[in-house]
């Protein structure tokens, strides 16, 4: 009888790593994406030299600072 309930609690450990540990991956998965989503996402940001808004893809990053061109980022 003990070896039976051996046998269930192993099966029920198993079975609840699995369960638990899905959400998680499935939640990281979600995490991946959002970021992907920010990464693409055209936001825009502010020179720090001239004041004009350009794309954050586009833009320069220098010294944490954004600027629009070469430049900016230069003066
Ligand atoms: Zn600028």
């Amino acid at each position: 009888m003990i070896k039976y309930l051996f046998v269930i609690g192993v099966i029920w450990a198993i079975y609840y790593f699995f369960i638990k540990k899905k959400p998680n991956i499935d939640r990281y998965d979600y995490k991946q994406k959002q970021k992907k989503k920010t990464i693409h996402s055209n936001d825009m940001v502010k020179c720090a030299s001239c004041g004009i808004y350009c794309e954050i893809d586009e833009c320069i990053l220098n010294s944490k600072k954004h600027y629009c061109s070469n430049e900016c980022a230069t003066q």
